[in-house]
């Protein structure tokens, strides 16, 4: 009978430590970052896929080996690839009948053009007093260096309302105190835009790049707005789709 009775315990207590163990590795299975990467991935648009031209990820680790070959188009004498066109015209057509008339400063650059516009920032820098180190550091920090600037795409641009460019003819982010500029940011994705360089210190991390509230990037308006939504920069979102695509 006590032979028996250690039998029993024992075996209780084999089934009890293999009952813990597949407890434990489920529990193992499901790590809160898991569930909420799978319920992302289950939701991601059907444009949100590695080979959407409109998804190309352009920045410093990224930066384009030649020029992209696209139609291109001159909206108010600014050359913009023609896929953004419509839209465009669309977006400043509503900012102003909003009542916020914005200007297009900037759309399409090739490299070269890029290179200018970086070594004159540059050039600035250094003769405001910067060392060459800092004035590259600041350079950096607000110009992509040439091969890794968006605007390379033509699916680039930088918008600003008339409010804060008509007086300053400036890029500054703090345009972005203008109801104007507000308005832009706002329903950039309703046109498939996005504000591609945020104010978070995690959105600032993944791109690189200081906080533009003037340049906007068309990804189309599901990805604009599931971005948006999601507070994803576009390496976050380039990211995602390339996970989804392991699973
Ligand atoms: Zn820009």
């Amino acid at each position: 009978m006590k032979n028996k009775g250690l039998l029993a315990m024992g075996i209780a207590l084999i089934v009890l430590f293999i009952g813990g163990c597949i407890a434990a590795y489920s529990l193992g299975q499901t790590k809160p970052q898991d569930q909420v990467k799978t319920k992302h991935a289950a939701q991601l648009p059907k444009s949100a896929t590695s080979n959407n031209p409109n998804l190309i990820l352009v920045n410093k680790k990224h930066p384009l080996k030649q020029e992209l070959g696209f139609k291109k188009v001159e909206m108010n004498g600014i050359p913009v690839s023609q896929t953004i066109q419509e839209p465009l015209e669309r977006f400043m057509h509503d900012a102003q009948s909003a009542g916020y008339p914005a200007t297009l400063v900037s759309g399409y650059r090739s490299k070269a053009y890029q290179e200018q516009v970086f070594n004159q920032n540059y050039e600035q820098n250094v003769s405001q007093g910067m060392s060459h180190d800092q004035a590259l550091k600041a350079t950096k920090g607000v110009i992509q260096t040439p091969g890794s600037s968006e605007h390379e795409t033509g699916l680039a641009v930088d918008v600003m309302t008339n409010q804060y460019w008509d007086k300053y003819h400036n890029l500054e982010a703090k345009s972005d105190q203008m109801a104007g500029q507000k308005w832009l940011i706002k329903h950039a994705p309703d046109y498939g835009f996005v504000l591609r360089y945020v104010k978070s210190p995690e959105g600032r991390k993944s791109t690189g790049i200081d906080y533009e509230s003037w340049h906007f990037r068309y990804v189309g308006v599901e990805n604009a707005k599931y971005m948006t939504k999601h507070r994803l920069t576009l390496e976050q979102y380039d990211q995602m789709i390339k996970d989804q695509h392991q699973n």
